[in-house]
């Protein structure tokens, strides 16, 4: 998966900005907003993507507290650790 394959799609924007602005909607913007909105998803696309990235790398180094403390072993290594983290994401 790339940044690009997480761009929010026009309806899923709309859905987005509705919740402030109930009568939003992309077609009747001028051009030049419209190129904003395009650019805006991208650029917080890439954002939201690398961030999720850190914390995924952040989280598998961190230590185990299912492991022995004289075997130290971070999260990465321990199934229990792992199957909880896919179930906080909704990744089952
Ligand atoms: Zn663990």
């Amino acid at each position: 998966m790339k940044a690009k394959d997480t761009v929010m799609t026009d309806g899923e924007l709309e859905a987005e900005i509705r919740k402030d602005y109930k009568d939003f909607t992309i077609k009747e913007q001028t051009p030049e907003i419209e190129d904003v909105l395009c650019w805006t998803r991208e650029a917080q696309a890439e954002i939201s993507f690398k961030a999720g990235i850190r914390e995924v790398v952040e989280w598998m180094f961190e230590s185990c507290p299912h492991a022995p403390k004289n075997f130290p072993s971070d999260k990465r290594m321990c199934v229990q650790c792992c199957e909880a983290k896919l179930k906080e994401w909704g990744v089952e």
